[in-house]
């Protein structure tokens, strides 16, 4: 039988979930709480912080813009994740880049790195705006830790910053590069898949990725996939096969 908690509104808060502590609710979760799902005080919520698992809890206040639930019981241990994935991607145009953020998210993904190559089109990210996101995907799918964002990179900073002894999948679409097809591929416990931007690497940036000994170029079959397309087939695969 379904437990009738799934039907309670899922939020991330930051605070140490103690059983009979107040914590506070951010003014955004208030509102969604009151205007959204029309919650009152003394409703039921679910929240989790990515530390000491799930929890029942009350709604102590609830008014406009200000918010605290009781925490009452753990629901949920916190679980320990099969994999460490950071997923380094360039930003794509808006849309694209929100749908690659949040499948990520529904996806295991533990750290999002975005990078700045030659030929990526958006040069820039609102940081608070895919934290957000990043946060909303979290409640929603369930999952039990939302994602670290990393700050915009170069592709460079990004390679000279990577630990020597983490294994970085490179998603290659090329076939002048000798590459292991994602579906035999080793899958490390903590790793890195790096995904170009809609025109790909250019030629002295394949150079350098290719010359670093953590490298490990991958193919995900012979199609060329958008940006997106090969973060959620790479995330997806690591999920099923965990
Ligand atoms: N260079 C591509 C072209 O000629 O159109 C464009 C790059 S593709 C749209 C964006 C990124 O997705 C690539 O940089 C790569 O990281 C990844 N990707 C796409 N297809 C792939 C494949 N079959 N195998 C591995 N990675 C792929």
């Amino acid at each position: 039988m379904v437990s009738m908690t799934i039907t309670l509104p899922r939020l991330y808060v930051d605070a140490d979930l103690i059983a009979g502590r107040d914590v506070g609710l951010s003014p955004a979760q208030a509102h969604y709480l009151r205007n959204v799902m029309r919650r009152q005080r003394g409703d039921g919520v679910r929240v989790f912080n990515g530390r000491n698992g799930e929890f029942l809890a009350t709604l102590s206040v609830l008014e406009k813009n200000v918010a605290t639930a009781r925490i009452e019981k753990q629901i949920k241990q916190q679980p320990t994740a099969p994999h460490a994935i950071t997923l380094l991607f360039a930003p794509l145009k808006k849309d694209r880049t929100d749908f690659l953020v949040e499948k990520a998210v529904e996806l295991g993904v533990a750290a999002l790195q975005p990078i700045l190559t030659h030929r990526t089109t958006t040069r820039r990210l609102n940081a608070e705006r895919m934290m957000a996101q990043i946060i909303e995907a979290s409640e929603q799918c369930e999952r039990m830790a939302v994602p670290e964002a990393y700050p915009l990179q170069d592709l460079t900073q990004a390679l000279a910053d990577w630990p020597r002894d983490v294994p970085l999948l490179w998603c290659c679409e090329r076939d002048d590069v000798p590459r292991t097809p994602l579906m035999v591929a080793e899958i490390p416990e903590r790793f890195g898949f790096l995904i170009g931007p809609e025109g790909g690497f250019d030629e002295e940036e394949a150079r350098l990725i290719l010359s670093l000994p953590f490298v490990q170029p991958i193919s995900l079959g012979l199609h060329i996939l958008r940006a997106e397309t090969a973060a959620l087939t790479c995330l997806s695969h690591v999920m099923l096969r965990s």
